[in-house]
């Protein structure tokens, strides 16, 4: 279905580009995973859904996706934290990582093929370390640690374009993140420092642990080959991280290490990324405490195209939620309705709504476009549902477009739950009942009943209708 026409701005060339898969059969994806140092901030989550978003497109156009989520579990951030909580370094990003999983499920997020952890994967690295030093690209410091030498691997800078600075040429980094002017040797593997407490391996490279970015290159290319179809990660990852991963991999290998990489923008709050550092985050738990449904800060975070920057509101939040009840309302509407006449046009709005939708998602994920068209669609048959024209095989088949729709926007889930529940349609019933023995203050009692359970009633030429509401 339309598979050839996708196509992905590839930060790699700064172009959008056809995507033409290794083995159409199966696509290999990679992305970047969350550091459980503590609970995930609803930036992260924007890098997360819009890579859940890339998956189930590429799912609904029928490929095959085998993903691949790391969890890192050892880096400078999750060694500092724990050891400010005293709490055991295991038990603390433990308890991270099984936050990060329960959050997933909120958000509707599918679960990767699999999600290995660094702390798991320690020989696997020694392995890719060992086999760049015997090829000359990595060396030992003085103070045993262990670097890539960036003034040997030619390609250096292609994915983020940068300049080698050739002054700063031979000095080296040991933090696991840092900022463009500090173009340097970064570091593999970190020698034990009586800071790093309990966390260290005992390897033929001495006692210490993996620096961050070795740790991408290592799982991906243990799961995924040594070339594979896509990579993702929030612009920040750029640089240094994904730099740093395409230097390791390809010095390593001698291949390409990824064909497709793409990378999602900011969220940002007042013109701010959004980030720890700054302190000026959300976590999904603040959110759902405020009694925001999970739904809607799904559909916030992806209603805005990927590569444009996102500012987080608690209005923006509102409207997404209005965007929802609009949706399962329709739903709604097109399980109760049994018009009579039969209206010839469905078939051809169907066809259109789907290449439409498909069009514009192939389009290197054009979101706004997409919902532009699935809302004019919404629009067009709520008239006809107005109108008592819609049959009830054609909305049938309306519904099973909707539900193909939401397996990549994954916002409606349940359609049960787009129903009545029991309680509120005997209460309907009873204020029909009312209002036919004009018992109007029993009929003004029983909307409000409603009203309060979130059910909006409204008398219309064709009987009552209701529509489900968040008070
Ligand atoms: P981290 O746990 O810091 O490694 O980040 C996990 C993912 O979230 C990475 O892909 C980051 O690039 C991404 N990320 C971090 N902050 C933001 C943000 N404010 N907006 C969008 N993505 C972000
Ligand atoms: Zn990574």
């Amino acid at each position: 279905m339309h598979k050839n026409q996708l196509v992905f701005f590839n930060t790699l060339t700064r172009k959008k580009e056809k995507f033409n898969p290794i083995n159409p059969g199966k696509i290999r994806m990679y992305t970047c995973g969350p550091t459980v140092y503590d609970y995930a901030h609803i930036g992260n989550f924007r890098a997360f859904i819009f890579e859940d978003l890339v998956k189930r497109w590429l799912e609904y156009l029928g490929f095959e996706v085998f993903h691949v989520m790391n969890i890192t579990d050892v880096d400078d951030k999750t060694i500092k934290r724990s050891k400010k909580q005293k709490i055991s370094f295991k038990k603390f990003t433990n308890f991270y990582t099984k936050a990060f999983f329960e959050d997933l499920e909120s958000l509707n997020i599918k679960l990767a093929n699999c999600y290995p952890r660094a702390t798991e994967h320690i020989p696997e690295m020694v392995d890719l370390i060992e086999s760049l030093l015997s090829k000359g690209f990595a060396y030992k410091s003085k103070e045993k640690s262990f670097y890539f030498s960036i003034r040997k691997f030619d390609k250096y800078g292609k994915l983020s374009k940068i300049k080698i600075d050739k002054l700063k040429l031979g000095k080296r980094i040991k933090a696991d993140e840092y900022e463009k002017d500090q173009v340097q040797d970064f570091v593999l593997w970190k020698a034990w420092v009586a800071k790093d407490g309990e966390v260290f391996w005992e390897t033929k490279l001495g006692k210490g642990r993996p620096g961050w970015h070795i740790e991408c290159s290592a799982m991906s290319m243990k799961y995924l080959g040594k070339t594979f179809d896509i990579h993702c990660g929030g612009v920040d990852n750029i640089f240094p991280h994904h730099e740093n991963e395409i230097a390791q991999s390809e010095a390593a290998t001698g291949q390409k290490f990824v064909n497709y990489w793409l990378h999602n923008e900011h969220l940002l709050v007042e013109g701010c990324k959004m980030s720890k550092k700054m302190g000026n985050y959300y976590t999904l738990r603040d959110l759902i405490k405020k009694d925001i449904d999970p739904k809607a800060i799904r559909l916030l975070l992806l209603s805005t195209h990927y590569r444009a920057q996102l500012n987080f509101t608690f209005e923006g939040l509102e409207s997404a939620s209005r965007a929802i009840e609009r949706l399962r309302n329709f739903l709604r509407r097109l399980q109760e309705t049994d018009g009579q006449s039969c209206n010839k046009e469905i078939e051809k709005k169907i066809e259109i709504v789907k290449k439409d939708f498909c069009d514009a998602l192939n389009d290197d994920l054009n979101v706004s476009v997409m919902l532009a068209v699935l809302f004019d669609f919404i629009r067009e048959i709520n008239n006809l549902l107005d109108e008592n024209l819609i049959r009830r095989e054609d909305a049938e088949k309306i519904i099973d477009v909707m539900k193909g729709f939401d397996s990549v926007l994954g916002i409606i889930g349940d359609l049960d739950k787009c129903s009545l529940p029991k309680e509120a349609e005997i209460l309907i019933k009873e204020r029909e009942e009312a209002r036919k023995n004009k018992n109007w203050s029993k009929s003004d009692k029983i909307r409000k009943k409603l009203k309060n359970m979130g059910i909006i009633l409204e008398d219309t030429p064709h009987g009552i209708r209701w529509y489900l509401k968040k008070s």
